[in-house]
C-alpha cells in the first residue's frame, strides 16, 4: 500500500515556529525547568532521568530501547551528580525542519524532544561511524549450506 507523506512547506513550518517561540514564555502551560522526571519501562524496569532545558510540552511517555513504553511516574526536586540526566530541549528551527512530520507538529505545538533525538552534526558523524562497522554474519550451518548449493544448481 502506498503511503503519503505531506510535507509541511517550510515557509509555514519558520511562521509556526516563530509564533509559537515568542508566545512559549507567556503560556500557561506547565514549566518544568527545575525538577527532575522519572521514566520506568514497563518491560525491562530500566529507568531514565529527565530535566527541562526549556519551557515546553513533554510526553508522558516514552520509548524504551528495549521496544517497550517508559511511563512518567515521579518528578523529584534534585538528583545526585552521578545519575546521567536527559535534557528536554527545543530544536532550533534548523534542528526541526529535519524531524519527522509527526515531530515537527509536536514542535510546532511547543513540544520539546530529548537531546538525544536532536541532529547535530556530532550525533551525525557518530551515525556515520557505527554504520561502517561490518555487521557480524554467522557462519553457515551445513544445513544452509546444502540449501545454498541446491539453489545455484536449479539457477543453472
Ligand atoms: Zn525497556
Amino acid at each position: 500500500m502506498a503511503q503519503y507523506r505531506i510535507k509541511m512547506n517550510i515557509q509555514e513550518i519558520r511562521n509556526r515556529y516563530a509564533k509559537m517561540v515568542s508566545t512559549i514564555e507567556d503560556d500557561g502551560i506547565y514549566d518544568g525547568r527545575g525538577t527532575f522526571d522519572l521514566y520506568q519501562c514497563e518491560k525491562c524496569s530500566r529507568e531514565k532521568i529527565t530535566t527541562y532545558a526549556d519551557k515546553g510540552v513533554t510526553p508522558f511517555i516514552i520509548r524504551c530501547d528495549c521496544g517497550g513504553n517508559m511511563q512518567h511516574t515521579k518528578t523529584f526536586k534534585s538528583v545526585p551528580d552521578y545519575i546521567r540526566v536527559f535534557k528536554w530541549k527545543r530544536p532550533t528551527l534548523e534542528q526541526t525542519i529535519k524531524l519527522s512530520d509527526g515531530q515537527i507538529e509536536h514542535i510546532l505545538n511547543g513540544g520539546l524532544v530529548l537531546d538525544t533525538d536532536i541532529y547535530t552534526p556530532s550525533s551525525e558523524s557518530v551515525k556515520k561511524s557505527l554504520e561502517k562497522i561490518p555487521k557480524f554474519i554467522p557462519p553457515l550451518t551445513r544445513q544452509q549450506r546444502r540449501k545454498m548449493e541446491r539453489e545455484s544448481k536449479k539457477k543453472k
